[in-house]
């Protein structure tokens, strides 16, 4: 293959050739806001494979976007990353990070998976956001679901999906706490809907019990005055490509688990540790979760 595209790079007929093809794609990109396209009705004999050419897109695509860097933008890539925000997001292709908040390489860290989960025992994650907020130092968790997403449908639906069952129990588990407010809701479009915000809500909660991100929220009040990172509930609609602030009951939240996961205050030792050294007597730092920015909407 490698062989190939060196052949092709080399080629300025067949470049031209894969050119007028990126070009027609980017063209319907930008035209119809439906994603880029490759014609593969007619293939040359000796000509790419509709294969190759689904590869050569994104080389040449790729070749055309590192053209425009200016020498400021790749002095700046070349220094190590310095992103703002940690991005937790599903893995549904409509829903590019760095594309929908309008932000380039190097100015978000991201984690996407089916359904947007922070599931206890997924050590991807855990070492993401471990090294998001403990070395990275990002300054905001960014939970975005989104409307229509697959993983949520599915979980809803009574159906066997195999494997991705054992995943998708994460988002069941929800459905039976919410179950009550769930079942109430006729129109089954609007029942995923609130479903999704539900999940996003969840994850939010699930992110902001972990240690990791407990112990830097108390240590920056003391050095920052604020609560760092601050975690932020929002859905993508990929029908209007907007991004929205979520409505979240928390009181119900906040009274269902605060006594279970002591996310009202935290003891920090003196030594930074959180250890057993009953001689220590660590100072209590109050950062309740109305810091998060959420919102309260019961009407
Ligand atoms: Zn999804």
């Amino acid at each position: 293959m490698l062989t190939y595209y060196t052949k092709l790079l080399r080629d300025p007929v067949r470049m031209k050739k894969v050119s007028r093809t990126c070009s027609a794609a980017h063209q319907f990109y930008f035209s119809s806001g439906g994603p880029s396209h490759i014609d593969t009705r007619s293939t040359l004999k000796d000509g790419p494979t509709r294969s190759e050419q689904e590869i050569d897109l994104l080389f040449n695509n790729n070749k055309l976007w590192a053209s425009k860097l200016s020498k400021e933008y790749r002095d700046q890539m070349a220094r190590k990353q310095k992103p703002t925000y940690l991005w937790v997001g599903c893995s549904d292709s409509r829903v590019p990070a760095e594309t929908v908040l309008g932000l380039k390489p190097g100015e978000v860290f991201v984690h996407r998976n089916v359904g947007n989960l922070v599931a206890n025992q997924d050590v991807n994650f855990h070492s993401v956001l471990h090294y998001a907020v403990g070395v990275l130092k990002i300054r905001h968790i960014l939970v975005c679901g989104h409307y229509d997403c697959g993983a949520v449908i599915a979980a809803l639906s009574n159906t066997d999906h195999g494997f991705v069952d054992h995943w998708l129990r994460n988002i069941r588990d929800i459905q039976r706490i919410y179950q009550a407010e769930l079942s109430a809701i006729t129109d089954k479009d609007a029942r995923v809907r609130r479903l999704v915000e539900l999940n996003i809500a969840e994850q939010c909660l699930n992110i902001f019990k972990t240690a990791v991100v407990q112990k830097a929220r108390a240590e920056s009040v003391a050095t920052e005055g604020e609560p760092i990172p601050q975690i932020h509930p929002m859905v993508f609609d990929p029908v209007t490509g907007h991004i929205t602030k979520i409505s979240v009951d928390w009181d119900k939240i906040s009274g269902m688990f605060k006594d279970v996961y002591q996310f009202e205050e935290i003891a920090q030792p003196k030594t930074g540790n959180r250890g057993n050294d009953s001689s220590i007597t660590p100072p209590t730092v109050d950062f309740s979760m109305r810091d998060i920015q959420w919102y309260v909407d019961h009407n």
